[in-house]
Parts: structure tokens; sequence; C-alpha cells
């Protein structure tokens, strides 16, 4: 019967790949040629931020980039599912600020695919948070329409209130110092007891400086998570 209803579904609206409108065999899916011109982050990588390394270098079976060797990275592990450049940003811009939440779909797919390499032993997962204000005008948080499909995958708790969020004017181009400045204390947990003990998958659109994660696992380790990990649709890649 659900396959029957499908079929009509498929009819009355044939899939079309989300970006461009061509036509696709599955509802949400992107077309052959917008995947293509997305930079999907593949190995060699760094096994803790992810930074995409070049493919044609041997790097052994652990790779670490430079930041994660001094041991200075973020998070206890990162991953993305692609690079932030002209094609993501395609995608990222209208799924956060012209509501395209019809984006999600093959967003998040891409980012349960950049998890597959790894074991995943978190309790629970915690979109970034927007401020309420924010929240208010945007009618919704990009960050959770990408956990949701995410949570359900690895069968995972979806934790939307122990982390809030003040509001603080936006970012724009500043450089990685002023971003953790900026970002600094906006974070706080509502509900300590949902966090203690816990090992937290926090979820975001785009990484760029990484100071939003640093912030936010400050916060969470303070109040007793034991680990932290993060996945984001993309990531800004700066040479290092
Ligand atoms: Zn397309
Ligand atoms: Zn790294």
């Amino acid at each position: 019967m659900v396959k029957y209803l499908r079929t009509i579904a498929d009819f009355l609206f044939p899939p079309a790949c989300p970006l461009c409108d061509t036509p696709v065999s599955v509802h949400g899916q992107l077309c052959a040629k917008c995947w293509g011109e997305i930079n999907w982050i593949a190995n060699p990588k760094c096994i803790k931020c992810g930074y995409p390394f070049p493919a044609n270098i041997d790097l052994g079976q652990n790779p670490l980039c430079p930041v994660c060797a001094a041991g200075k990275c973020e998070l206890d592990w990162i991953r993305s599912a692609c690079v932030y450049d002209d094609a993501s940003k395609n995608a990222v811009l209208p799924f956060k600020h012209a509501a395209k939440i019809n984006y999600a779909k093959f967003m998040a797919r891409a980012m349960i695919n950049a998890l597959q390499d790894l074991y995943i032993d978190a309790d629970i997962i915690i979109p970034i948070p927007l401020a309420n204000r924010r929240l208010f005008h945007r009618g919704y948080n990009q960050a959770t329409l990408l956990a949701r499909p995410i949570a359900k995958e690895f069968n995972l708790k979806l934790d939307l209130n122990s982390v809030v969020r003040k509001y603080r004017p936006d970012m724009g181009h500043k450089n990685a110092r002023e971003r953790a400045q900026n970002i600094s204390g906006v974070f706080s947990i509502k509900n300590p007891s949902a966090i203690k003990g816990k090992r937290i998958l926090l979820v975001d659109d785009v990484m760029t400086t990484g100071a939003t994660f640093a912030e936010i696992r400050k916060v969470l380790l303070k109040a007793g998570a034991t680990a932290v990990y993060g996945i984001t649709f993309c990531r800004v890649v700066r040479a290092i």
C-alpha cells in the first residue's frame, strides 16, 4: 500500500534534484552533475579533525594534521562531508537563510556517510543551538534539521533543550581570534543532569574556525560530559 501511494506521489511530484530540478530517481537525492561539483572529503584525512590531505600522499594508517598533532583539536574528533567552497555554499546558504529546508535530506545523508568509518559511541546528539531571537526570526534551526536523520540513523537521543545560546550579533568575516572572543560565554547548560557523564555528538552545517565547537565543548566538559565529537556538512579548509 505504501509503495502504491509512493508511486502515485512520484507521478504527481516526480523526484527532482533539490539544487537544480533535474529529474532523479529518489526524492532528496542530488543529480550526478550537482553531486560531482561538490568537493566531498575522502581519505586520506586527519583522524581527529578530518582535515583532507592531498590524495597522492601516503601518510600511513593514522594521519594527523599539524594542528591535531600539537593537541589543539577543538573536539575529540570532528568530521565534515565536504569542503566549504562555491559549490557547497550554493547549498548551505539557501538552506540556512532562504528556507530551503528540503536540502536537509541529502546533506544529512552525506554527513552519515562521512561518519561511516568511525565507531560512534556517543550517547546523545546536540545540534548547535540558535539564540531564541534568531530561531524566531529564521523559523527553524538548520542544525536541528540535519541532526534528526543522523540521530535516527545511529539510534541516538536528540537533545534540543540542555544547551541554550545567548543572542550575539552576526560574526561576519571576522578572524579566528575575533570569532573566539565573540562566541565566548554565549552557551550555557540548562539541564546539567542530561550532560553529566555523557558522550556528545554535536551537529552543525558549517565549521569555519572551530571557535563555536571549542566554546560549546568547554561548557559541556564543565558540566561533566566525558567526550565531545562533531559532524558538519562542510568545513573551511585552509592551507596548513
Ligand atoms: Zn542537480
Ligand atoms: Zn587534524
